[in-house]
C-alpha cells in the first residue's frame, strides 16, 4: 500500500480546507480501504469524515433527511425510516452483513466501486480502473454484468441495495462543493451509465462532499416490497433487486415505483413512474 497522510478534521469547513486533490475522504472504509490494499486506489491523503459529517436521521418539512455518515444499520432500525420509508431500511438491510452495515455510511454506500471481479483484477485490463486499456468482462466471465444501458466500453454494475430505493422514492443528494457551496442533485442524476467516461461512475463534483440525502414525503410507507436475488442469502451481491412501491387509493393504484439494482452502470436505471 502506499503510504499516505491522515488526518481527521472535527467540522465540514476544517474538512473542506483540507481537501486536496490527492485526498480522499474515509467514512466506514468498508470499500475504499479494500481498494488501497489492493492498488486500485491509492490517495495521498486520507481525510477521516467520521466526525465532521451528521449521523442523525431528521424530519424537516416533511422530509426525510439522513446524514451522510449515518450507518447502514443506524437507517434500518431507525423509528423515522421505518414509519415514513420502509422501502430503504428494507433495502439496506439486505445489503451486506450486520458487521459491514454497522461501519458503511450513506454517503460510502452511494460512492461505493462496483464488484466487477476485473475492476479488483489489477492484471486484467479494465477502463474502469484504467482508462482506455479496454473491458475484460466483455468476452469472459461476465454473469453478474450489465444487462441494460451498458456499452462497449464497461459493462460494470452498480452494487448498492439502498440506492435502489433511493431512486424509487425521488431522493435528493445534498452536497457541499469544492467553494462550500451547498448544491443539491436529484438522485436519478447522481449516477451516470458509462459513456466514454467508465472511470467515472457519478456526478459527484470534484472535491465536493455528500453531507446528506432527502427522501420527500410519499404515499408509500404502506405497499411496498425490496426484492433481491442474490447466490446466497446470508450476504451477497444482488444479480438482480428490484424495489417496487404501489399508492393505493380506492381500491386503484394511484402511483407506482419501479427501480432496478444490480443491472446497470446506474442503480436505478430503468425507474418506472407512473401515476393514473
Ligand atoms: C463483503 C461485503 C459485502 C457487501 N455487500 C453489499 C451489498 O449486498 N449491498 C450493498 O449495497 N453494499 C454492500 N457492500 C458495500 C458496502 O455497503 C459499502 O462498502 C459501504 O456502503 C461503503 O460505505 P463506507 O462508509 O464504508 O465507505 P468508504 O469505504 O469509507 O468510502 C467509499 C467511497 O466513498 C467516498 N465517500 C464516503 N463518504 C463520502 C461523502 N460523504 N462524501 C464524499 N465522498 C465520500 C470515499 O472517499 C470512497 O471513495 C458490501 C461490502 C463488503 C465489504
Amino acid at each position: 500500500m502506499k503510504p499516505f497522510s491522515f488526518s481527521k478534521p472535527g467540522s465540514l469547513a476544517k474538512l473542506m480546507q483540507a481537501r486536496k486533490d490527492a485526498a480522499q475522504f474515509l467514512a466506514g472504509g468498508t470499500n475504499l480501504v479494500d481498494l488501497m490494499k489492493k492498488n486500485i486506489a491509492a490517495p495521498g491523503a486520507l481525510i477521516d469524515i467520521s466526525t465532521a459529517l451528521s449521523d442523525k436521521v431528521e424530519l424537516t418539512g416533511g422530509k426525510l433527511r439522513i446524514g451522510a455518515m449515518v450507518r447502514n444499520s443506524a437507517i434500518a432500525t431507525n423509528a423515522q425510516v421505518i414509519s415514513k420509508a420502509p422501502l430503504v431500511a428494507k433495502a439496506v438491510l439486505a445489503g451486506a452483513s450486520p458487521q459491514i452495515r454497522n461501519m458503511a455510511s450513506t454517503g460510502g454506500n452511494l460512492l461505493q466501486r462496483t464488484r466487477c471481479p476485473y475492476f479488483y483484477d489489477v492484471s486484467t485490463p479494465c477502463n474502469k480502473r484504467q482508462p482506455g486499456t479496454g473491458c475484460s468482462a466483455l468476452h469472459g466471465e461476465n454473469r453478474m454484468s450489465a444487462i441494460v444501458g451498458y456499452n462497449d466500453q464497461c459493462v460494470a454494475v452498480h452494487p448498492s441495495d439502498l440506492c435502489v430505493a433511493l431512486a424509487a422514492l425521488d431522493a435528493t443528494v445534498n452536497v457541499t462543493n469544492a467553494q462550500q457551496k451547498q448544491i443539491v442533485i436529484p438522485f436519478k442524476d447522481f449516477h451516470k451509465l458509462p459513456d466514454n467516461s467508465p472511470d467515472r461512475d457519478n456526478q459527484l463534483p470534484a472535491n465536493a462532499i455528500i453531507t446528506s440525502i432527502d427522501i420527500p414525503d410519499n404515499p408509500f410507507a404502506q405497499h411496498h416490497a425490496y426484492v433481491k436475488i442474490r447466490d446466497r442469502d446470508s450476504y451477497a451481491f444482488a444479480l438482480i433487486s428490484v424495489a417496487a412501491a404501489l399508492h393505493i387509493q380506492g381500491g386503484r393504484i394511484a402511483d407506482v415505483r419501479l427501480a432496478s439494482g444490480g443491472v446497470a452502470h446506474k442503480p436505478g436505471a430503468g425507474t418506472k413512474q407512473s401515476s393514473s
